[in-house]
């Protein structure tokens, strides 16, 4: 079988490696950590910085096909990479969702529509946008953001704010953009797998639902329309289509109250809204983004059981080992829960550690239980 290099090790990497194993690949994983995720998975893992140049060729060398589990990678290595192996994904469309302008251009070019944004350079600049947009409004970095970090709602937009929203992300130094704040009703996303001979197909949408700009629960079937959902999947495959996207793309989406759609942003890879495709979908996000990038006919997508996805962040581990040695009575029959964990050492607060698959006939229920577990006291306003 051939050897597939992942460029990053953390759980992305790690549940691809599994998953592919079992499709009888081989995985070589790249990654500064000693004992990451996905290096404790991989056949084997090579330890060093991700710009590190001479690890990088190392990878190439062992790799027969090469892919990526974050967005921040180099621009020098992904050049590197792809002379010296073979990466199906390419580096553009690493290249234009690295990059917040770059990303909302592409979409509108795709015609999709996105959140009124402005590219901000100076405070000047801010002042004009936030004025034209109103309050609220979101200033974002244009790059290196993630989990709502690199982000500051101005709410009051008096001259006050602006200076330390400019300041807190690096105004001047770093490149922003301002959205307006888009009062959704629901939050969605849609993965779409594309293969190099052109097969597209998009997982039936999910509905995500964020606490500190982490996502806690991914709730699929979505609740809503059905039109609604035909048009998000729609839009998730004209995006991969218009940016010629070989592998995922995950397209996270606002749905506002009048049933409009905007794109909010972009991960080309596998996305932790897909984690439910793990065990609900006739093939997991991780196998069709193998078959996409080996250029494998993609698998099905249907739905085989409504799920609640759940994130277990660093405070939630010790609950959760300890539920798993007990029966636990408040769990609704029919519920079937599937705990992945993802074998980080250092629970950390607000860190992703794993997340359970509860499977089930209703969503309501699992949601129900879901807001009456100890587990997730912390997300109760969630
Ligand atoms: P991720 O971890 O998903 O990569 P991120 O740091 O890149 O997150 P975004 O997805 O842009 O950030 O924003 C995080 C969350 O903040 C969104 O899921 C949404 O809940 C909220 N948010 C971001 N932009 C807007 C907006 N323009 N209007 C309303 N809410 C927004
Ligand atoms: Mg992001
Ligand atoms: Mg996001």
């Amino acid at each position: 079988g051939s050897t597939i290099g992942v460029l990053g090790g953390g759980q992305l990497g790690r549940m691809l490696a599994i998953a592919g194993r079992n499709m009888g690949y081989r995985f070589v994983t790249l990654d500064p950590g000693a004992d990451s995720p996905c290096g404790q998975v991989a056949d084997k893992q090579i330890v060093a910085a991700f710009d590190d140049v001479a690890a990088a060729r190392q990878l190439a060398e062992l790799s027969d096909v090469i892919t990526y589990e974050f967005e921040n990678v180099n621009a020098e290595v992904a050049k590197l990479l792809q002379e010296e192996s073979y990466v199906p994904q390419g580096s553009r469309l690493l290249y234009t969702t690295q990059h917040r302008l770059r990303e909302k251009r592409a979409i509108e070019a795709a015609g999709a529509p996105v959140a009124p944004y402005a590219e901000i350079r100076d405070l000047e600049g801010l002042r004009e946008a936030v004025s034209r947009f109103g309050t609220p409004c979101v200033l974002k970095t244009c790059m290196g953001g993630y989990d709502g970090k690199g982000q500051f709602v101005i709410r009051r937009g008096d001259e006050a704010e602006l200076a330390e929203a400019f300041a807190a992300l690096g105004g001047g130094s770093a490149e922003l953009v301002l959205e307006q704040f888009i009062r959704f009703e629901r939050e969605l996303s849609v993965i779409a797998a594309r293969s190099p001979r052109g097969e597209t197909r998009a997982f039936p949408p999910a509905e995500n639902v964020h606490v500190d700009n982490i996502l806690h629960l991914s709730i699929v079937p979505a609740r809503a329309g059905a039109d609604v959902l035909k048009r998000a999947e729609e839009l998730a495959v004209r995006i991969a289509e218009s940016l010629d996207a070989v592998g995922l793309i995950a397209v996270e989406m606002f749905l506002t109250a009048e049933g409009e759609l905007y794109v909010n942003e972009l991960a080309p890879r596998p996305h932790n809204s897909g984690h439910y495709t793990m065990e609900a979908c006739e093939t997991s996000q991780f196998e069709q983004h193998l078959r996409a990038i080996c250029n494998l006919p993609l698998g099905p997508v249907g739905l085989l059981t409504q799920v609640v996805m759940v994130n277990v962040l660093g405070q939630h581990v010790q609950p959760v080992l300890d539920w798993l040695r007990e029966d636990d009575p408040s769990l609704p029959e029919g519920v079937v829960p599937k705990v992945h964990l993802y074998g980080k050492a250092e629970a950390k607060a607000q860190r992703k550690m794993g997340h359970i698959n509860l499977l089930t006939a209703d969503t309501e229920q699992a949601l129900e239980w879901v807001r009456r577990s100890p587990i997730w006291r912390d997300r109760e306003r969630g």
